[in-house]
């Protein structure tokens, strides 16, 4: 006991906060973020409640409004081919697989969605879990690990950041878009360490920009090194046919070592996938703790991912619509010289208020003219970067886009000249 003595440990005082969570700082922050709602004299804009499928609409209060507010982009989620597909799913396997797949939770429709999967992005082979946050999480935290360095985007996905924490390698952020600074920081240290993960985004979810991968094959090929390309945003929305970002540039998919997507977005349903080498994903599918520990993707959500990327295959034209919704919306909110940030040739479009306040009143005012779409503001961007963002679906009428931006010039310039009328 002699060590206590000599090195004695720091105490401190209880704080109320430290056993009461009502007082605590971390509580107290969020209560004061959501006091600027109420500053503002607006409703709360989070946990709205929406009482249909959200897709070019959605229903609140009763009300049917023209929605911007999902990233349902291809209107998978409620199309009667994918909802009559996770119904048979349901009625044939139940509710739940009941297991993790690797013991007795493993049903036909995992092996052929992950399959149709790798087809669809010509990857070698795949893997699919329960959710998309924890599909980075477990892979880049189980793959990587001490003694190796982990360069992400400084714009990169909480789960990207939680992936390389829970990892243990040393991990660095390299400016938001930027290969050169990617290849400086591994000329400097890429002998410090055994691996080396880059991890990039197809599509950046916040500005709607994509990433330029071609430079960061080059750099990953120079330095030995493995990339992993986030595909939440990408997948479905750019490339030929919804290829994602490999297809957009043209690259050859398997030059990509670990490609990421979620099943929430283009494919109408949850989880999320890996797709890579074989050898990672037999590495993965009996030693990835977010997969063995976890329940399998439901039959419901299996089958509706897989009925979705069929119809995206046999429906190119819906890619087609919404990439063209998304350039019609873009061109004529430019045009108005409203700020839409970096975003180009994706349906992520900001409109860059330049402070929550104005974002939160903005969005008011739009859904009060019947346009649903949400204010994103401090802290989850720069507060002189609120925004609205804008998630464009093929489902949209060239009518309803050219309706809501008309809108939302008119009622940026009111609010900026101090105009009241709604
Ligand atoms: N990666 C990115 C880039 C995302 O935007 C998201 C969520 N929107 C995720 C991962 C997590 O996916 P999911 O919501 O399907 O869990």
């Amino acid at each position: 006991f002699g060590g206590i003595t000599e090195n004695p440990r720091q105490t401190r005082e209880l704080q109320p906060g430290d056993y009461d969570f009502a007082q605590s700082p971390e509580y107290q922050s969020l209560q004061k973020s959501l006091a600027l709602t109420e500053q503002v004299g607006l409703p709360n804009p989070y946990f709205t409640v929406h009482e249909s499928v959200t897709n070019d609409r959605t229903t609140i209060n009763g009300r049917r409004l023209v929605n911007f507010c999902s990233y349902n982009y291809l209107g998978m989620s409620g199309d009667p081919l994918v909802v009559a597909a996770a119904q048979h799913a349901t009625a044939r396997y139940g509710t739940s697989v009941s297991a993790s797949r690797l013991v007795s939770g493993e049903k036909p429709l995992h092996g052929q969605l992950e399959m149709a999967i790798a087809e669809f992005l010509g990857a070698e082979a795949a893997i699919t879990m329960v959710g998309g946050h924890s599909t980075n999480e477990t892979t880049i935290g189980h793959l990587f690990g001490p003694g190796d360095l982990i360069l992400h985007d400084a714009l990169s996905h909480n789960s990207i950041v939680q992936g390389c924490k829970l990892s243990g390698a040393r991990r660095r952020a390299f400016p938001h878009n930027d290969p050169t600074a990617c290849r400086e920081l591994l000329a400097q240290c890429r002998n410090e360490y055994r691996r080396v993960l880059i991890v990039i985004e197809g599509v950046y979810s916040m500005d709607g920009d994509i990433a330029p991968l071609p430079e960061f094959v080059e750099i990953k090929d120079e330095f030995k090194a493995y990339l992993m390309v986030d595909e939440a945003h990408s997948l479905g929305t750019i490339g030929s046919g919804g290829r994602g970002i490999t297809a957009h540039f043209g690259i050859d998919a398997r030059r990509v070592d670990i490609l990421m997507g979620t099943m929430s977005k283009s494919l109408g349903s949850c989880g999320g996938y890996i797709a890579a080498r074989r050898e990672i994903v037999e590495y993965l599918k009996y030693t990835a703790p977010g997969f063995v520990y976890s329940v399998g993707l439901s039959p419901a959500n299996t089958a509706a991912a897989l009925a979705s990327l069929k119809q995206i295959e046999q429906h190119p034209e819906r890619v087609t619509r919404l990439q063209e919704n998304s350039s019609l919306f873009l061109s004529l909110a430019n045009e108005a010289e409203l700020d839409t940030g970096a975003s180009r040739g994706t349906p992520i479009i900001p409109v860059i208020t330049g402070n929550s306040a104005a974002a939160l009143r903005l969005s008011d005012r739009l859904f009060r003219a019947g346009i649903n779409v949400q204010p994103i503001l401090h802290p989850a961007v720069e507060e002189e970067a609120a925004r609205l963002r804008f998630f464009i679906t093929s489902d949209h009428t060239p009518e309803q886009i050219r309706t809501t931006v008309a809108l939302t010039v008119k009622h940026a310039r009111d609010l900026a000249t101090g105009n009241s009328a709604a």
